[in-house]
């Protein structure tokens, strides 16, 4: 599985670091971004649940 996050749309609630800390992380202006863009087996469920849990539909799985 890889994961896309896409800046232009992120908002910086942070629900995403928030969950998966391993996934995805701020920059320096407090944007989101994808610490990797595959996701390690096991985390695939975590990387779901930030796609629905992201309130701007930032984040893209597949
Ligand atoms: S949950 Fe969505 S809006 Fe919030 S920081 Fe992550 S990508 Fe950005």
């Amino acid at each position: 599985m890889r994961i896309v996050l896409d800046t232009r749309k992120c908002v910086g609630y942070g629900e995403c670091v928030a969950l998966a800390p391993e996934l995805f992380d701020f920059d320096d202006e407090g944007t989101g971004r994808c610490l990797r863009t595959e996701v390690p087996p096991g985390s695939e469920e975590t990387a779901r649940r930030a796609v629905a849990r992201c309130p701007a539909r930032a984040i893209e799985a597949a």
